[in-house]
């Protein structure tokens, strides 16, 4: 792997129409680190974010991600090159099961091997053997065997948010993007929560880049945060230095 950050973001602007969603957005995501997007309603997270999985194209600014610009990699092959995300309306086949929602999670990896399945070609067996022992890991980490074989639509909604993680893990990710992972979980959900991202980033050696409104989870569980207002990044540093930036203050005090 190339050195230096991970994820750089440099002086990113998108605009949809007279909005200013991101206006000159800079900040870097060291390897191995977990980090904390925040911000109020409208402040830009989700932009940002589909800007990092090719959904959303900027008109101004770079993004590398592990010493390749991003724009010069192709956006089909984001899950092949490393980048995981995991979706607010979770990105799940309803109808089939936990283990199989991974296993498809896993063909995201390879185009070649989605086709494979799909066609069910010669030497299957044997990649789908090796597939079905990843996937069975994954369940077992996240503690899913009591409902591995049961469909995602039977299941509760914390319980289907541990399979679309378990989804975006099977592409094996360096780099994993959560979109709040915490909304819609209870309290001991969220507590869960946090021990699991770190036992993810610990366990799979993946960075981690957390949007979350949840400021629990996301100061307990970040390395670094940074906090964005109104398209523009206002405070970046630890926890603790953003929780008492007098800016992120009063963007969620003038937010309320
Ligand atoms: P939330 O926490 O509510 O999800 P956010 O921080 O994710 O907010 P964004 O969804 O990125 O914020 O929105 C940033 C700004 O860009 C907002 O003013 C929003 O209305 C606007 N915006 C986002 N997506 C679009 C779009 N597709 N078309 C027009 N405006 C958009």
């Amino acid at each position: 792997p190339a050195a230096g950050p991970l994820l750089s973001v440099r002086k990113l602007r998108v605009r949809f129409g007279g909005i200013t969603a991101l206006d000159d957005v800079s900040f870097d995501v060291a390897r191995g680190q977990i980090a904390g997007l925040i911000g109020p309603n409208g402040a830009g997270k989700t932009t940002l974010f589909n800007c990092l999985s090719r959904l959303y194209a900027y008109e101004q600014g770079a993004i590398t991600f592990d010493g390749q610009p991003l724009e010069k990699l192709p956006r089909h092959r984001m899950a092949a090159l490393g980048m995981g995300r995991t979706f607010q309306n979770l990105a799940l086949f309803a109808s089939m099961s936990v283990l199989d929602n991974i296993k498809v999670g896993q063909h995201a990896r390879t185009r070649k091997g989605f086709l494979a399945h799909a066609l069910r070609l010669p030497g299957v067996a044997a990649e789908e053997e090796a597939c079905s022992q990843r996937a069975a890991e994954l369940v077992r980490f996240l503690g899913l065997e009591q409902v591995a074989r049961k469909p995602v639509a039977d299941l509760p909604f914390g319980t289907r948010k541990r399979v679309e993680l378990g989804r975006a893990l099977a592409s094996a990710p360096t780099l994993l993007l959560l979109d709040e992972p915490a909304a819609g979980l209870n309290h001991e959900e969220v507590g869960a929560l946090g021990d699991l991202i770190r036992a993810i980033r610990d366990q799979f050696q993946l960075t981690v880049l957390l949007v979350e409104h949840h400021m629990g989870l996301v100061m307990s569980v970040s390395d670094h945060v940074v906090a964005l207002n109104f398209g523009r990044r206002i405070a970046e540093g630890t926890p603790a230095e953003v929780q008492r930036d007098p800016e992120v203050i009063q963007a969620y005090l003038g937010a309320e």
